[in-house]
């Protein structure tokens, strides 16, 4: 078990990250007016590496001042640098090489096709390509390799890497580990998700106030089929999805950030409960190795409190980019029970792909620039 670090505040970003060599990247923000949005623009402000060339919305938006855009639902202010920028229709352009999409999924599909044939890379939130067998569908310490699918896609060197689905992210952390050490078979999940995770203005007050709402449409099919994906392999035939199997049950509830999740796992190896902690406590990726801006230190932080990780306490562990786990016990139907927590728009959302965009960057990825390490 390991000590819970203070969180790295004020916002995730290292700012002391090296500059990179070529100056910093512009970076278009695609749906910068909705919940990951405007997490995506409050993160990027004083970025070591990225500067916001553009922001675009639908045409609700288009031609007005971001600030009057967007109906600011940050704890921040608007980064000053953005909040008089003009809000542009959502066409494609060659004008930054590196796209961050926090569009609604019903227009996501071809414009971000589109932005990627113009020649930017396009790191999206959103679901539409994530299945596609030639997208990458990345979480940065558990996949990197997988950012080699990008050479089979016919846009280069423009091209879609893919964040997943918010509750999938911090599963397929924790999963990870147990995978690599013990190797998963199979397991249930229920979650507990929070409200921002429907964007804005998502769930009415009315609804989910003093209420729990058993279904949330499509959730718990992308988290069966995308944790597939994540932990699959690369090979010379493409990218073969792990072989475990996925029951979820999504639950929306009256918590504004934070996903809870309950998992029960069945492993081909059965390590004592310690051991399984020990090994998620002591899980790192290759962006603690490059020492990426928005990376945490620990991914994973094994809790040791009984009634621990809970939304209110714990979101915010390291900037919200790192997973709280605790309760790591026996189960008396499968190996091992645990429970965590995984910020839906920080690391599940404008948070994990600005971390993919930091890789992509330092893996010289992103078309017209030089690698950063
Ligand atoms: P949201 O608050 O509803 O924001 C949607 C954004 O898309 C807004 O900026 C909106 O612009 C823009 N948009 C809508 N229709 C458009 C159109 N026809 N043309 C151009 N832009 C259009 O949604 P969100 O929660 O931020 O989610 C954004 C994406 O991330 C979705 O694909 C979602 O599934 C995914 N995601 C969300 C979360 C989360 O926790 N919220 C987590 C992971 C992934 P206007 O404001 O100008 O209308």
């Amino acid at each position: 078990m390991t000590p819970v670090l203070p969180p790295r505040g004020p916002h995730l970003t290292d700012a002391s990250a090296p500059a990179l060599a070529d100056g910093p990247i512009p970076v278009g923000v695609l749906g910068a007016t909705g919940s990951v949005g405007q997490r995506m623009v409050g993160l990027l402000e004083g970025h070591p590496w990225f500067r916001v060339a553009y922001v675009t919305g639908s045409e609700r938006s288009r031609g007005l001042p971001y600030r009057e855009a967007a109906r600011w639902a940050q704890s921040r202010p608007i980064p000053p640098g953005v909040a008089d920028m003009e809000v542009r229709a959502t066409r494609a352009t060659d004008e930054a090489p590196l796209v961050l999409s926090a569009l609604d999924a019903a227009v996501a599909g071809p414009v971000e096709t589109a932005f990627a044939q113009a020649g930017a890379l396009v790191v999206s939130n959103a679901r539409n390509h994530r299945m596609d067998p030639a997208v990458p569908l990345v979480v940065p310490e558990v996949n990197p390799d997988h950012l080699e699918l990008l050479d089979v896609q016919p846009t280069r060197p423009g091209g879609i890497v893919t964040n997943p689905n918010c509750s999938t992210i911090g599963l397929a952390l924790t999963l990870a580990p147990l995978h690599r050490s013990f190797g998963v078979r199979w397991l249930h999940v229920v979650t507990l998700q929070a409200v921002s995770g429907a964007g804005i203005p998502g769930v009415s007050s009315m609804e989910i106030l003093d209420n729990v709402i058993p279904f949330i449409g499509g959730e718990e099919e992308k988290m069966e089929r995308e944790t597939r994906k994540i932990l699959g392999t690369l090979g010379e035939e493409g990218l073969e999805p792990a072989s475990l199997q996925v029951s979820a049950q999504c639950n929306r509830v009256p918590v504004i950030d934070g996903h809870l999740a309950c998992v029960s796992v069945e492993l081909e190896d059965e390590p004592e409960p310690e051991e399984a902690a020990r090994v998620m406590a002591d899980f790192r990726g290759r962006p603690q190795g490059l020492a990426l801006p928005s990376a945490p230190r620990r991914p994973l932080h094994v809790l040791e409190a009984e009634d621990a990780p809970q939304p209110r306490l714990h979101r915010e562990l390291e900037g919200g980019m790192a997973v709280p786990v605790g309760r790591v016990r026996d189960c008396p139907l499968f190996s091992l029970r645990y429970v965590l927590l995984s910020h839906n728009t920080l690391r599940g959302a404008a948070g994990g792909a600005l971390l993919t965009a930091e890789l992509a960057v330092a893996e010289g990825r992103v078309p017209g620039r030089r690698g950063a390490t």
